[in-house]
């Protein structure tokens, strides 16, 4: 038999493409190296249906962050799509939580004032069990119609006359289409698939940023209308934003790519809130390949981490002074520190340019709350968030492969929940317009 398209990963990605082509009588293939949803284990928070998907579900409608959409289809596309992907997470039950917006006209100007920019989105939150829900559902929708195959990897892709040919262990496909959906979790696989088909990947974005905690209520002036906000500034080294915003919310370990850092950990995840808020101030590096974007955060985070979990901790007082926090000082902090991490001096631990943008921020901070910053504000070194490598790919998302196509996070254009899937949504639409025409054409 020879599948219309064959989806290689079933993330958010995969889904809402096979959900399109599902809809318009498409045969698919979907193909995960993970398992089903309801057997997928803590451990597995890659890997399997949903992908990373099933996480807080936090989709952040917005053609200004989590990827760039919005530079390949234009913002108003990015944002039809967005509404469409809502509109399909509703049909599944996203409706149970309410959307807000973070839009405050009043703020953005009293930003720009201070040399920022505050980035608007409409968020829905669904929270870690609704989002299972909906993909439990979703999962059982596709499974009427859409063949799947869980644990199996992908040997090799030949072009053919007509179409593909994909082996596994145990099988051979053909499909007229194949789909990259493979999100950061494949890029190692990826890497040798598009290096047998002759394609090969660009640069490789690398975001590094120390986490802040402060008071909830040194930030109650912004945050009066809305629940978070994201800020941007634009420096000599590149536009810094905050990222993870949470107000009343602690911070966590996070353990990637074989480093600790610091995290947000929303306060809907846990049993009591916090008086704090914290977040992450990113600034983006692009470097030539993968291994060379690995190997710099491995020498700075991993530094940091000196093989244990060690994360380092400074008051804001001690960084504008140029000297070390000693431990003692952090049981006296007027801000109570939520994560245990190490004392010390970040200017001995960060690159020189994190902290002059930091520095930077936060002077541009106090200007917009119209108040110095507590001194015994909390800096954490260092937060990162790692992105696959870009691929070059049209507007329909195919490669230089004619009918080879790379969507979501593997495509290095997009690295949101909401970015994802509009990617996998808009491919879904003209691979269906294309094959109506196709079909009109020879019928
Ligand atoms: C800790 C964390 C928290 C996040 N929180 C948020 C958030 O709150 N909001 C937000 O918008 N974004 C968030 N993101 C980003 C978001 O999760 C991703 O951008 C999004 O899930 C990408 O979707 P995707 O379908 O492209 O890839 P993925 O979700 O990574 O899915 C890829 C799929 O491919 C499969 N796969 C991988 N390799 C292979 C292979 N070789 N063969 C077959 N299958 C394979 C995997 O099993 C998986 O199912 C978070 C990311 C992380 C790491």
């Amino acid at each position: 038999m020879m599948y219309d398209v064959t989806i290689i990963g079933a993330g958010i990605a995969g889904i809402f493409l096979a959900h399109e082509l599902m809809e318009q009588g498409q045969t698919v293939l979907l193909i995960d190296a993970g398992k089903p949803l309801a057997q997928r284990t803590k451990q597995e928070a890659y890997l399997g249906f949903g992908g990373l998907g099933k996480s807080e579900g936090k989709y952040n409608y917005s053609a200004g962050f989590g990827g760039e959409l919005a530079e390949k289809l234009g913002a108003e596309t990015t944002l039809r799509l967005m509404h469409q992907v809502d509109a399909l997470l509703c049909r599944y039950g996203a409706d149970e939580v309410e959307s807000y917006s973070t839009s405050n006209p009043v703020l953005a100007d009293r930003a720009k004032v201070a040399g920022l920019e505050t980035i608007e989105t409409t968020v829905r939150h669904l929270g870690t069990a609704l989002s299972e829900r909906i993909l439990r559902r979703l999962e059982a929708a596709l499974h009427e119609h859409v063949t799947f195959r869980f644990e199996t990897a992908v040997a090799t892709i030949k072009r053919q006359t007509d179409g593909f040919l994909l082996t596994t262990e145990h099988e051979t496909f053909s499909s007229q289409r194949v789909v990259f959906a493979t999100g950061r979790s494949g890029t190692a696989w990826m890497q040798e698939q598009l290096q047998a088909l002759g394609l090969a990947q660009s640069k490789t974005r690398l975001d590094l940023g120390i986490r802040i905690e402060m008071e909830e209520t040194a930030f109650r002036t912004l945050l009066q209308d809305t629940f978070e906000t994201k800020l941007a500034y634009a420096s000599a080294a590149g536009t810094a934003v905050t990222y993870c915003m949470n107000p009343k919310g602690r911070i966590i370990r996070k353990h990637q790519e074989g480093l600790v850092m610091p995290d947000g950990q929303n306060f809907r995840e846990q049993d009591s809130g916090t008086t704090n808020l914290n977040f992450t101030l990113f600034l983006p590096r692009y470097f030539a390949t993968l291994e060379e974007a690995n190997h710099y955060a491995a020498s700075v985070i991993g530094q940091i981490n000196q093989r244990t979990d060690r994360i380092v901790v400074q008051r804001l007082g001690d960084l504008r002074a140029g000297r070390s926090t000693q431990s003692g000082a952090l049981t006296e902090n007027k801000v109570r520190p939520t994560l245990a991490a190490t004392a010390g001096n970040l200017i001995e631990e960060v690159p020189g340019t994190d902290i002059t943008v930091l520095l930077e921020f936060l002077e541009r901070l106090e200007q917009l709350l119209d108040t110095p910053l507590s001194n015994d504000t909390l800096l954490y070194g260092m937060d990162g968030k790692f992105y696959a490598p870009m691929l070059s790919t049209s507007v329909t998302f195919e490669t230089d492969i004619p009918g080879l196509y790379a969507i979501g996070d593997c495509s290095g254009v997009t690295h949101s929940l909401s970015q994802a899937a509009a990617s996998g949504l808009h491919l879904g639409q003209l691979l269906t317009q294309k094959t109506a025409v196709l079909r009109d054409k020879f019928s």
